[in-house]
């Protein structure tokens, strides 16, 4: 597209229509005169033709000096300036019509109609700005477009021309809004005949069109203007804002702010600097503060260095920890801000923070933290120590929040891993104790409620750990898990130590039995003599009843008597077999309240077989009214049972001297019993009077070393001690002691009770049986009526 001369066309124009052409016009109609008449004629027709302009002129002028009017009137309204465009161009140009387009990117687009326009080209809104249509023509090629008869341009214009077929208009007449030489629209106008505008039409639409455009051109300065007064309103409300900010940040004395220059002045300062620096006003107005003096020398030699040049490049510094001096000689420091007011300005503000209350902050949390520190450190040390981790779960995020050190050392894991996962953590519960712990758990959820338990874990190398975890659980209100923290304590050790202990009792116990049975063995002999013994003695009580009957008149209280004995007999004869049966079948100890004196006559008759066989004489000093003891009658009858054998063994090996062995019961001060069991064998190694109560500790060729050990483990567990010693003339002495059975009894005993002098060679018991006759051994079992009956005959 040719654009010759677009630029100057707007401005060049005006010039053409307003004056230059005009009067071209008119010089041209000049004509050479043949005489006055004609002269005289041509000078009216020139003067009337004259006039004809002058009156077009003066419409035209008026014409588009209302138009101008019209733009100046509506500075910010476009629309009523190009209506009146298109009607003046319409009218004046003696067209059909007149419309005015305006070119939006690749579309034109109408914006202004005059005169009578058919509705088809009414519906066209918008063309593509193309050649193919006048008007389109016009703005790709920026000049005026002058067609005679459209209808005939079908192969120049093939849009526009058919148009003009459809809609009649036949001479077109077309020219661009140009702005700067750019189109911004098309004005048109068309007749609806075949009847080419004149030179001067065409002139007029070009200085119609110039109008257009300044009114747009207008409209857009206006508006841009506007929009600069805006933007400058708003831009002055803000700074207003700002200052106003800025003002109440200085008022509000938060923070301080003072107002330098690089020569180290503080031209003003709000009191809360002052305040920080120890200052008052005077100082401040008097000249008296200087940045630079404030600084400590240190700073001081940083700030010119660094600071102030970054400063004077940058216009600001990032706010910076420093010191400033107070008028005292004391330090503040401080978090400071700089910026100066202009770029490279040798003057700026500084905003200044007092870190004093946060230094002092930081330092108390660096004590805590390091208190904390210590005490986790502790806890660390005691949960290593007890075999105790912990960990805390979150039911929210299903995740772990927090796992001690200890809980990753028992569970296996790694630190350096990070937290271990729920599913990681069950499946190191022992697989057979898993789906147990699982329904626990389950369990202690569904009832709200902590979970405890104890199972084995299963370690990636092989090793169980038996572990003891209590969980405590939180739940919400809704009754939803939210958080659980669990103890977990390594057991194992002690679970070990446990299974050793339970296997050496087992042990101890089948060792016990043994030892029993092997005394059973020892004493077949003696307790077949002790069942026939009562046995006997029934049959002569019987014979002594049959004797009483045949008397004439029978002796029947005799009888009675006789048969009584009988009775007693039998039932000797059948605890002795209750005892031995008790001791063969192992049974479990029984706990109950006793007569340890007759516990211990029983044993006394169970030993018979061997202190008759090894010719031992015993004798017994056993306190009358002993308060009952509280225990298992067949266990302790077992302890005497055993140190009387000793006792009678270790005599046995001497062949010199009497083989005594005394047996007594005190009552103890605090209300408890003591036994002895003397005798005057070789007695003990005073260096080995504790060794003799190890397990396997024997000096006999068949001993196992346990019988000992057996009774002391006894004694403890009734609460009492065991002990040998030397006796004082010579052979050993083995005591126990047996706390009493009645505590109230006990407390209530009087002196008077506790340092009562056993009774020698009297046996009695809280029964009050009958004491038996004959003090020195050997002696029969079975004392009581019986015996006396026998002594009768
Ligand atoms: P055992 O009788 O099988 O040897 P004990 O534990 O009953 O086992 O006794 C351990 C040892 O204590 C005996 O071998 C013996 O040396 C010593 N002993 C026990 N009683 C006496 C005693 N009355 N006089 C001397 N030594 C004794």
């Amino acid at each position: 597209m040719s654009r010759k001369g677009a630029k100057s066309r707007t401005h060049g124009r005006k010039l053409r229509l307003t004056g230059t052409k005009a009067k071209t016009r008119v010089g041209r109609a000049r004509q050479p005169r043949a005489d006055p008449e004609q002269q005289l004629k041509a000078c009216r027709r020139e003067i009337a033709q004259a006039r004809e302009h002058l009156v077009k002129a003066l419409e035209e002028q008026s014409a588009t000096s209302e138009v101008l009017r019209i733009i100046s009137n509506s500075p910010t309204g476009i629309q009523p300036v190009l209506d009146a465009v298109g009607e003046k161009a319409a009218r004046l140009c003696d067209a059909n019509n007149a419309v005015i387009f305006r070119l939006e990117g690749n579309v034109l687009r109408l914006v202004a109609s005059y005169g009578e326009i058919p509705t088809t080209s009414h519906a066209r809104e918008e063309l593509p700005a193309n050649r193919d249509t006048v008007i389109g023509r016009a703005a790709c090629d920026r000049r005026t477009i002058h067609v005679h008869n459209l209808a005939a341009e079908a192969s120049e214009y093939p849009v526009g021309s058919t148009h003009a077929k459809q809609e009649g208009h036949r001479t077109t007449l077309a020219t661009p809004l140009l702005r700067e030489g750019t189109p911004i629209g098309v004005i048109l106008i068309r007749r609806m005949e075949v009847r080419p505008f004149y030179d001067k039409q065409i002139a007029l639409l070009e200085t119609f069109a110039d109008q257009a455009v300044i009114a747009i051109e207008n409209v857009r300065l206006f508006e841009a203007e506007k929009q600069r007064t805006l933007a400058l309103a708003q831009a002055n409300r803000d700074l207003a804002e700002r200052e106003a900010k800025i003002r109440r940040l200085v008022d509000a004395n938060i923070i301080g702010i003072f107002i330098w220059d690089l020569d180290g002045r503080i031209i003003e300062a709000n009191d809360a600097f002052l305040r920080m620096v120890g200052y008052d006003r005077e100082d401040l107005v008097s000249d008296r503060m200087r940045w630079t003096d404030l600084t400590p020398p240190e700073w001081r030699d940083r700030d010119e260095r660094r600071w102030v040049p970054e400063l004077k490049m940058t216009g600001s510094l990032q706010p910076f920890e420093k010191e400033y001096f107070r008028k005292d000689g004391s330090r503040v420091p401080v978090l400071i801000g700089v910026a100066t007011f202009e770029e490279g300005g040798n003057q700026g503000v500084a905003f200044v923070l007092d870190l004093t209350e946060r230094k002092r902050a930081e330092e108390a949390l660096r004590d805590s933290e390091e208190a904390l520190h210590r005490s986790e450190a502790w806890l660390a040390q005691a949960q290593r120590l007890s075999h105790t981790g912990n960990w805390v779960y979150n039911a929210t995020t299903m995740r772990y929040l927090y796992w001690s050190d200890e809980s990753y050392r028992i569970w296996g894991f790694d630190p350096l891993q990070g937290l271990p996962s729920r599913e990681n953590m069950w499946q190191r519960i022992h697989p057979d104790d898993r789906d147990r712990v699982r329904e626990k758990v389950q369990e202690a959820l569904r009832q709200k409620r902590d979970f405890a338990a104890e199972f084995r874990i299963l370690l990636p190398d092989g090793t169980v750990k038996y572990l003891e975890a209590t969980t405590c659980h939180e739940f919400s209100s809704l009754g939803a898990l939210v958080e659980a923290v669990s103890t977990n304590v390594d057991v194992t050790e002690r679970k070990r130590a446990q299974d050793e202990h339970e296997r050496l009792r087992q042990l101890e116990s089948d060792l016990a039995h043994m030892n029993r049975l092997s005394m059973m063995g020892e004493l077949t002999a003696s307790l077949a003599h002790e069942i026939t013994q009562p046995i006997a003695s029934g049959r002569n009580n019987a014979r002594a009843a049959m004797l009483f009957l045949d008397r004439n008149p029978p002796d029947l209280g005799e009888v009675r008597e006789a048969l009584e004995c009988l009775v007693a007999d039998a039932d000797r004869a059948g605890d002795i077999i209750d005892r031995i049966r008790d001791q063969i079948k192992k049974a479990p100890p029984r706990k109950g309240r006793f007569d340890l004196n007759k516990a211990i006559n029983e044993v006394i008759a169970l030993a018979e077989s061997a202190i008759t066989t090894n010719g031992v004489s015993v004798r017994t000093r056993l306190t009358e009214a002993l308060f009952p003891v509280q225990g298992d009658r067949v266990q302790l009858q077992q302890v005497v049972l055993n140190l009387i054998l000793n006792a009678v063994e270790a005599m046995s090996t001497v062949e010199a001297g009497p083989r005594e062995l005394l047996i007594s019961t005190e009552q103890t001060q605090t209300g408890g019993v003591l036994v002895s069991v003397c005798d005057s064998g070789p007695g003990i190694d005073p260096d080995h009077l504790d060794r003799v109560f190890e397990a396997f500790y024997t000096t006999k060729s068949s001993g196992v070393g346990m019988g000992l050990s057996i009774c002391r483990s006894i004694i403890d567990a009734h609460g009492g001690r065991l002990w040998a010693d030397m006796n004082a003339s010579r052979g050993a002495v083995f005591r126990f002691t047996l706390p009493g059975a009645d505590k109230e009894l006990t407390n209530s005993l009087r002196p008077a009770h506790l340092t009562r002098e056993p009774h020698e060679d009297t046996v009695s018991d809280a029964a009050h049986q009958p004491a038996y006759e004959g003090n020195k051994r050997p002696h029969r079992s079975g004392r009581g009526r019986g015996q006396r009956r026998r002594g009768r005959q």
